[in-house]
């Protein structure tokens, strides 16, 4: 492959710039609808006009480029490439923005290459995929998909300031919001960082994601007594916390015995009220359960909450509350077949696999035919400020994209 130095260069500055932003004392963190977003946003615009399409925004702050070429412009369905803006508090500066730009330059160098395309491409920056400010994730493909609802509207972050009115101050109308979706999509692509350590570790170059993992959480709440630490004696006490500690001691054997590959992770947890000396009233957390396997999911599911309703024997209230249940995902096989074909054409080291991540592209999915392709990033690192992808990982996946989009748009 002989490099495009102008397009390599553009890599870098490209994400270099758009990692810049969204930084305060010290930690990365853009979320929906915050003056880092707003930031984002326009640096994004700038990019998208200066690869010569033109910039607009949805009603809920996806941003689109695109390129309307044709008269019969909105009868007509369209190829979607990006990936999403926003990162997680204290976040790298390549899970999103990577493909945000391997999308617009894929786009932008396949016109360049190729002319006008027959079937119109357009690039997309996701508005809020991670849910890091409001415990509701795929926000913006959501909004396409799907539609959001008054539930979501209503949604409040952790300062109590809801979506809708969050999206207000924002300058966006929350009335507006069901105009952002969408029956008019042709394809959706997505290329994202692996966010895991295999390609890495097989010196693979190109991951072709063929099945999103299934992601189920559950939110807890175990309510026993408050009492004096130094006078209640350990037999009559209703300690919420000791009852969580038991169950959630027991998650590995639970999750094993239904599947090697499923995971579940108590990541968050509170004790009320949180005193050295007080017995623990009040216990809360969540469980993120995941697998390959829809079937699995569901057993997982129901082993848990067996297990949770076991605890009551404990003297203490256990209520909970199913807040995901995304299942599994299979990604569309001609996509997968196509980007095989260009991947070996250009004898790019790849390999076929699944993600244990969820992406937007699990969204699309949904209604539309869809694919999501990964690059390696260092040491697997991710969610984390030391997440890095090279420049000539991002190149290869520019020209992939660009092979594909010439099969499918030309
Ligand atoms: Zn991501």
């Amino acid at each position: 492959m002989v490099r495009n130095v102008e397009l390599f260069k553009k890599i870098d500055s490209y994400i270099n710039s758009l990692g810049q932003i969204g930084i305060k004392d010290g930690i990365r963190w853009r979320s929906i609808f915050t003056e880092a977003d707003r930031e984002a946003k326009m640096l994004f615009k700038d990019f998208i006009e200066k690869e010569g399409l033109v910039a607009s925004e949805d009603a809920v702050g996806n941003v689109y480029g695109r390129l309307e070429n044709s008269e019969d412009y909105d009868n007509v369905k369209k190829v979607l490439v990006g990936s999403h803006i926003d990162t997680v508090r204290d976040g790298g500066a390549f899970d999103g923005a990577a493909g945000m730009i391997i999308g617009l330059l894929a786009v932008a160098e396949s016109i360049k290459r190729f002319g006008s395309p027959k079937i119109p491409i357009e690039v997309i920056a996701l508005a809020e995929e991670e849910g890091s400010r409001y415990s509701m994730a795929y926000v913006g493909s959501k909004a396409i998909v799907h539609g959001l609802g008054e539930k979501e509207l209503n949604i409040e972050d952790e300062n109590g300031i809801s979506f809708k009115n969050a999206m207000f101050q924002a300058g966006y109308d929350p009335k507006q919001v069901a105009k952002a979706k969408r029956g008019d999509i042709l394809t959706y692509m997505e290329a994202h960082i692996e966010q895991g350590p295999v390609l890495e570790k097989t010196a693979s170059k190109i991951g072709i994601v063929e099945r999103i993992n299934g992601i189920f959480c559950l939110e807890v709440e175990i309510v026993g007594r408050e009492d004096h630490a130094g006078t209640t004696p350990m037999d009559m006490r209703q300690d919420s916390l000791v009852a969580a500690a038991k169950f959630i001691a027991k998650l590995p054997d639970i999750t094993a015995k239904i599947s090697r590959s499923a995971t579940a992770t108590v990541g968050k947890i509170k004790v009320e009220p949180g005193s050295s000396n007080v017995v623990p009233k009040k216990t809360t957390f969540t469980i993120d359960f995941r697998d390959m396997d829809s079937d699995n999911l569901r057993m997982l599911n129901h082993a848990i909450q067996l297990e949770l309703d076991h605890l009551q024997e404990n003297d203490v209230r256990v209520s909970y509350r199913l807040a995901a249940s995304e299942l599994p995902v299979d990604l569309d096989k001609n996509l997968v077949d196509l980007c095989e074909r260009v991947v070996k054409d250009m004898e790019i080291p790849y390999q076929k696999m699944n993600s244990g991540a969820g992406h937007d592209a699990q969204i699309f999915a949904e209604r539309f035919p869809s694919m999501l392709l990964f690059i390696p990033c260092k040491n697997g690192r991710s969610h984390s400020p030391v997440e890095h992808a090279s420049s000539d990982d991002m190149y290869m996946a520019v020209e992939v994209f660009v092979g594909m989009l010439r099969k499918i748009a030309w």
